[in-house]
C-alpha cells in the first residue's frame, strides 16, 4: 500500500516549543504547516537582545528555522530583502514598502498554506520570513495580537508581519484545501484566542492540539474541542462531504498530535486561584509598592492583576510600549473579554513616560491619551520616588532608570508569575531578579497558573480521542507518552526531527 500521509515534525521535538509541523496529503495533493515557530531559548542564544538577523540564510544555517533543501517545499521564505537596497529603505523607513511584497509573486511556492494555532513565539515567530505569496491561516485575533506586537516593536527583519497572505478564521468555520477540510476549534491556553486543528485528511482525521489546559477560566473551551474531535459535528454538518470521507471520520481519530510540556510534572493550580492568592496577599499587605512579572501576552493574568489594583486602590503601572499593545488589542475587540482591562477608560492604569518621542508607538499612545484628555496619567520615571499612595509597576527585568527612581525606603515585593518561559522573548530571568532585588530588602514570591495541562489532563484527554497514533511535541520528555501508553491500543511514535511519519 502507498502511502497517504506524511507528518514531518521540523521543531517541538524533543523540546519544549519551536512547534513546526509539515503535512503532505499525496492523495487530495495538499501541503501545509501547522505551526511554524522558532523555539524562543534557540534565538536568543544565537542573538542578543537588540541584535536582529541579518538574513534568512543566517538563520537556516543556525538551524532557528526549516532548511528548504530537505523539505519537498520550495519558495518558502520570502525574496524580499535580498535586494539589499530594499532592505536598506525598509529599515531606513521603519516600515515595509508595498511594493516589496510583490517581489515574491515572481516565486510562488508549492505550499498551500501556513496554519497557526496561537500567537506565541514559539508557535508563528518564523512567519516574518515567509513567501508573501503562502496563505496564512489565523484566528482573527491571532492575527491581532501578531500585528499589535509587531507594531509594538521596532522594524528589523525577525519583526516583519507586514504583507502576509492572512485568512482569518473562527470556531466552526471548515478550511478548504482542494478535497481536505480542516475545522479549527478554540481551546484555553495563557493567550487569548488559541486552537487546536481536526485535519481530515485522506488517511483519516489528524488531531492537532497546539497548546492547551484545562484549568483556566476558559477550560470549557478545551472541552468543546475535545467534543468536536468525538462527534466531528462541524464536518458532519456540511451536506455535500462524500461518503468516503465519512467513513473515514466513522473509523476514529487516526493520529493524534498532542502537546505535552508537563507531561513529567504537573501542579494541580487554576487561574482562579491566582487571584484569591494575591487577594490573601492584598488583605494583610505590609507592602508599598509590588513588581510584577508575567507574560504581556496573558491577558488572563494582566486582566486578574489590574482587577487587585482597582479593587484595593492601588495603581497599575504599565510602559508606553505595553500600553499601546493592549490599546492595539483593545481596539474593536470582537470579544468582550478583550474590552477588560481597558486602556483608554481604566484610570487606575498609569503609563510610565520615557524620555522624548523615539519611538511610534510612544507618538501614538501619548497621542491617544491625550486626546482623550487623561494625560494625568502619564508618569515619569522620577514621579515613582514621590508617587502618593500604593503602586503595582509590571516589570519584564529590571534597569537602571526604573532601579534609580524606585524608593527603596519604602517596602517593595516582587511577584513572579510566569514560570513558562518558552514562547515570549523573555527568557526566564526570574532568579536574576529576585537575587539582584535580595540586597534591597524586597521578597519574591511566585503566583502562577500555567498555560499547559497537567499530566492527568493530558492522559484523559488522550484516552478520550483514542487515536490510532499518538505523536508528542512540545515537550522534554516524549518516551513518557510510549511508557504511558505501552499496553494500549495507541501506539506512540516517538518523533525524529525532519524525518516523515508516513500513513
Ligand atoms: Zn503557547
Amino acid at each position: 500500500m502507498t502511502e497517504q500521509v506524511a507528518i514531518r515534525l521540523l521543531g517541538g521535538v524533543d523540546e519544549v516549543g519551536g512547534n513546526s509541523v509539515l503535512l503532505e496529503d499525496f492523495t487530495y495533493d495538499v501541503k501545509l504547516f501547522l505551526d511554524f515557530g522558532i523555539k524562543i531559548g534557540n534565538f536568543y542564544e544565537c542573538y542578543e537582545r537588540g541584535q536582529h538577523p541579518s538574513c534568512i540564510e543566517e538563520l537556516v544555517d543556525l538551524n532557528l528555522i526549516p532548511n528548504e533543501d530537505s523539505i519537498p517545499i520550495n519558495n518558502l521564505y520570502t525574496r524580499e530583502f535580498e535586494n539589499a537596497k530594499v532592505r536598506a529603505k525598509a529599515i531606513k523607513n521603519a516600515q515595509t514598502p508595498a511594493e516589496k511584497h510583490m517581489i515574491d509573486q515572481n516565486y510562488p511556492s508549492n505550499l498551500d498554506a501556513i496554519l497557526i494555532s496561537h500567537s506565541h513565539k514559539d508557535h508563528y515567530f518564523g512567519l516574518s520570513f515567509v513567501n508573501r505569496t503562502i496563505p496564512l491561516c489565523t484566528g482573527e485575533v491571532t492575527k491581532k495580537i501578531i500585528m499589535a506586537s509587531c507594531k509594538s516593536a521596532k522594524f528589523s527583519l525577525d519583526n516583519n508581519f507586514e504583507g502576509l497572505n492572512w485568512h482569518t478564521f473562527r470556531t466552526g468555520d471548515i478550511l478548504h484545501f482542494k478535497d481536505m477540510r480542516i475545522v479549527p476549534f478554540h481551546v484555553d491556553h495563557s493567550i487569548p484566542a488559541a486552537y487546536g486543528f481536526i485535519v481530515y485528511s485522506s488517511a483519516g482525521p489528524i488531531v492537532y492540539t497546539g497548546d492547551f489546559r484545562m484549568h483556566g477560566p476558559l477550560s470549557h473551551m478545551t472541552r468543546d474541542f475535545l467534543n468536536e474531535i468525538k462527534t466531528n459535528k462541524v464536518c458532519l454538518s456540511i451536506s455535500d462531504l462524500p461518503q468516503e470521507q465519512k467513513s473515514l471520520i466513522s473509523e476514529g481519530v487516526k493520529v493524534l498530535i498532542c502537546e505535552g510540556t508537563h507531561i513529567q510534572k504537573g501542579m494541580v493550580e487554576s487561574e482562579e486561584n491566582v487571584e484569591s492568592d494575591l487577594t490573601r496577599i492584598f488583605e494583610s499587605n505590609p507592602f508599598d509598592f509590588i513588581l510584577v512579572k508575567y507574560d504581556r501576552v496573558d491577558w488572563d493574568r494582566f486582566r486578574t492583576f489590574s482587577h487587585i489594583a482597582n479593587k484595593y486602590g492601588w495603581k497599575y503601572i504599565i510602559t508606553e510600549k505595553d500600553a499601546y499593545f493592549y490599546y492595539l488589542l483593545n481596539k474593536g475587540a470582537i470579544h468582550e473579554t478583550m474590552m477588560d482591562p481597558n486602556i483608554l477608560e481604566d484610570d487606575h492604569i498609569y503609563i510610565l513616560k520615557r524620555g522624548s518621542i523615539r519611538y511610534k508607538w510612544q507618538e501614538k499612545i501619548r497621542q491617544i491619551i491625550y486626546k482623550r484628555g487623561k494625560a494625568d496619567r502619564f508618569l515619569e520615571y522620577r514621579d515613582l520616588k514621590s508617587l502618593e499612595g500604593k503602586f503595582l509597576i509590571y516589570i519584564t527585568h529590571l534597569h537602571n532608570t526604573l532601579m534609580n527612581n524606585l524608593d527603596f525606603a519604602r517596602r517593595g515585593l516582587f511577584i513572579s508569575s510566569s514560570i513558562d518561559p518558552y514562547s515570549e522573548e523573555f527568557f526566564d530571568n526570574t532568579q536574576t531578579i529576585r537575587r539582584e532585588l535580595e540586597p534591597y530588602g524586597i521578597p519574591a514570591y511566585r503566583v502562577h497558573a500555567s498555560g499547559h495541562a497537567t499530566p492527568h489532563d493530558i492522559i484523559n484527554l488522550i484516552e478520550e480521542v483514542k487515536p490510532k497514533f499518538l505523536i508528542p511535541i512540545h515537550t522534554e520528555h516524549p518516551k513518557f507518552f510510549r511508557t504511558l501508553f505501552q499496553g494500549t491500543n495507541i501506539q506512540v511514535i516517538l518523533p525524529i526531527k525532519n524525518k516523515a511519519f508516513e500513513i
